[in-house]
């Protein structure tokens, strides 16, 4: 070691120490507290071209990794805030997204598996904390009143408590409660900018579940939800933008399920094999999507789940490189009257 080196070390060394001992110290403490609280808070609104799509939660209930939450996409617009399912861990994901839940426009649900409604009560607490100015609006197919009637009852305490301590104005009663919306197939939200069509996909015993697809200023984005590939999603979704769809790679659920009947746990190769009926296999959705005119196709709620980046490439084994698999907090941004799809990161 030459004494350049050393002298460097050992600066290397004495900053380390003296920035531990000063981090022990109140006045710093404070002032680095005060820095991280500023990064927190929502930043000032920025003006959107068109419409952005947030992938607030990209994972199925099979395979577990913190990565991802299950199932939840944001479309949001400069007037616009939907919600199109609301998984579990998603409300963090909204959070760490900054989405304005205080102007959310409604939440949509595709179906009442647990995946898909489990930040219901979350996303409700924290539009209401955020100021959202009308109860919050849940549409979704036949049984949205059964889940939010459900969901309403379990959170009574909580909404009384949280008005009686910080006050009426702050969260006033009447907004605490969510409503339910049951929904057909056709336009199923309107205003002059935005429409909001629902349509049937095939989620048997899950019946019905829907998928949905949202027009804006000249740009389009489909979500599936959970389904085998139908030839009516495809029509639904024909020259979209975008299309998330749910997808399953048979290939990686074929050596789960051999592996979990190997080591003698038949209940969970059972289940491996019971999902792969109403999921759409991942090998069959580039063609459709082709022959449907989608620019782009995103493969979303995936099953199982990957862990790492050695298992997403499994996962798109057999696929173009066109296809991408969504990842949560991914942005897609689509500006108005154009062709062109950005996507950050
Ligand atoms: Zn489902
Ligand atoms: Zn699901």
């Amino acid at each position: 070691m030459n004494r350049n080196t050393k002298v460097t070390i050992a600066f290397a060394v004495i900053f380390v120490l003296v920035a531990v001992g000063l981090f022990r110290a109140p006045a710093v403490q404070d002032f680095v507290l005060a820095r991280l609280a500023t990064s927190l808070a929502p930043s000032a609104q920025q003006d959107i071209d068109g419409m952005q799509v947030v992938v607030c939660g990209s994972a199925s209930p099979l395979g577990n990794t913190m990565d991802r939450a299950q199932a939840c996409i944001a479309v949001l617009t400069q007037e616009h805030l939907f919600l199109i399912d609301v998984g579990a861990r998603s409300p963090t994901r909204i959070a760490q997204a900054q989405l304005p839940l205080d102007r959310l426009s409604a939440v949509f649900l595709t179906h009442y598996h647990s995946d898909h409604i489990a930040g219901l009560g979350d996303v409700n607490l924290n539009s209401w904390v955020a100021g959202r100015q009308h109860n919050m609006q849940v549409y979704g197919p036949e049984g949205v009143q059964t889940v939010v009637d459900g969901f309403n009852q379990a959170y009574a305490l909580d909404r009384s408590y949280r008005t009686q301590h910080h006050g009426e104005e702050l969260l006033p009663k009447a907004l605490g409660p969510m409503r339910a919306n049951t929904l057909d197939s056709g336009i199923v939200w309107q205003d002059e900018s935005m429409t909001v069509r629902g349509f049937v996909v095939d989620h048997h015993p899950a019946n019905p579940t829907m998928g949905y697809r949202f027009d804006y200023q000249g740009r389009s984005v489909v979500i599936s939800g959970d389904t085998n590939a139908t030839d009516e999603l495809f029509a639904a979704a024909q020259g979209a933008d975008l299309l998330f769809h749910d997808a399953l790679a048979r290939h990686l659920l074929n050596v789960l399920q051999q592996t979990m009947r190997d080591s003698g746990r038949s209940n969970v190769a059972q289940l491996i094999g019971d999902v792969t009926d109403y999921h759409a296999d991942s090998l069959t959705l580039e063609d459709a999507a082709k022959a449907a005119d989608i620019k782009q196709l995103v493969l979303y709620h995936l099953v199982p789940t990957p862990m790492n980046a050695m298992t997403e490439n499994l996962f798109l084994r057999g696929l173009s490189d066109e296809v991408i698999l969504a990842h949560d907090l991914q942005v897609f941004e689509l500006s108005a009257q154009s062709e062109t799809i950005t996507i950050r990161p």
